[in-house]
């Protein structure tokens, strides 16, 4: 009997508190997104003044100038084809390997050992590209 008494109480008080908050949540959303206009422009503009425009502005003018020194050493070969034949971490002076390739920014970078490659692979290839000096092409 109590045992029953107890259950049906449970229940009640369980199905009390679901129409409780529900209740509350109806009531709630209109008051919401009426306060909502008012806060959330001034808090978007804050965050984006901290935060968005200048790192996302960076990493793309970061990358324009990876991808056209990327795009010299591709050329370095006489070959325009995305590979970059010679090791990078040798500055040119060495001939890459294919089995010892990185991919950066859709260019196939060849390295003459592992461990050249390993510095690209495992550092930051970018900020190692940014520092690179590319020579000139000779022209013929
Ligand atoms: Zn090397």
């Amino acid at each position: 009997m109590s045992m029953r008494s107890f259950c049906c109480g449970w229940c009640f008080a369980l199905a009390f508190a679901l129409i409780l908050t529900g209740g509350c949540k109806k009531e709630e959303t209109p008051q919401a997104a009426e306060k909502a206009p008012e806060a959330a422009p001034v808090k978007a503009a804050e965050e984006a003044a901290e935060a968005a425009p200048e790192p996302a502005a960076l990493t793309s003018a970061m990358d324009d100038r990876v991808k056209a020194i990327l795009a010299k050493a591709d050329a370095l070969d006489g070959n325009e084809d995305h590979v970059v034949n010679k090791c990078a971490a040798c500055v040119f002076a060495m001939d890459g390997k294919p089995e010892h390739m990185h991919e950066v920014m859709g260019y196939k970078m060849h390295f003459c050992s592992e461990d050249c490659k390993k510095a690209y692979a495992e550092g930051d290839a970018k900020k190692l590209i940014l520092a690179l000096k590319v020579p000139e092409v000779p022209t013929p």
